[in-house]
């Protein structure tokens, strides 16, 4: 069953795909936090020890079905990833890399969460816990039955490269091999302020 994505008006609405064939991890990476502290919703982004939940897809299992006007992407530095959001009231949607090559979305919470459907019930429980020493705190460490998990999500990324499915994206025209936004790319100034947020 596809799962409901949307923005926290509603605006930008759509559905993620394949549920089941996701990896569901914590990031606890300096740059997830300046990146809530960007938008000005830390509090509703980040869990208590600065935690981002994300869940892992591909980009071909992500579509959008109304208010793509608001979709746009933001990057920390001119070589970060590039961290797409509804401007329309600032929730976060996903972070992908800066060219459609790389078959892989981190979806972030926030436009998962506004349905019925729980995330627990699409996309199971947290699997990987990443970036921990950046946490506020002392996180539940990662089990060894979940590296199997990732190597498993790790497999299905290159099986999808194989296969051409990174040509199916909505971030990206992948016959222009750019964004379909172009992206915001903070200042020096603008990233020390975020930087010194976290
Ligand atoms: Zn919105
Ligand atoms: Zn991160």
């Amino acid at each position: 069953m596809n799962h409901p994505l949307r923005c926290g008006c509603g605006h930008l609405q759509g559905t993620v795909s394949h549920p089941e064939a996701v990896n569901r991890g914590v990031c606890y990476c300096r740059d997830c936090q300046a990146y809530a502290h960007f938008l000005g919703r830390p509090g509703d982004i980040l869990d208590a020890m600065g935690g981002t939940d994300v869940i892992a897809t591909q980009p071909r299992y992500v579509s959008f079905t109304q208010g793509l006007d608001a979709l746009v992407c933001m990057s920390l530095t001119d070589k970060g990833m590039l961290r797409w959001y509804a401007r329309c009231c600032n929730t976060p949607i996903g972070n992908t890399g800066r060219g459609a090559g790389m078959p892989f979305v981190g979806l972030v919470h926030s436009c998962l969460e506004g349905s019925s459907t729980s995330m627990e019930s699409s996309f199971g429980p947290v699997r990987m816990r990443i970036n921990m020493k950046h946490a506020k705190g002392q996180p539940q460490g990662m089990p060894a039955s979940t590296f199997f998990s990732v190597l498993r999500f790790m497999a299905s990324l290159a099986r999808a490269r194989l296969s051409g499915g990174h040509k199916h994206t909505p971030f990206f025209d992948v016959e222009k091999g750019s964004p379909i936004v172009p992206p915001q790319v903070l200042t020096r100034a603008e990233w020390e302020r975020v930087m010194r947020a976290v």
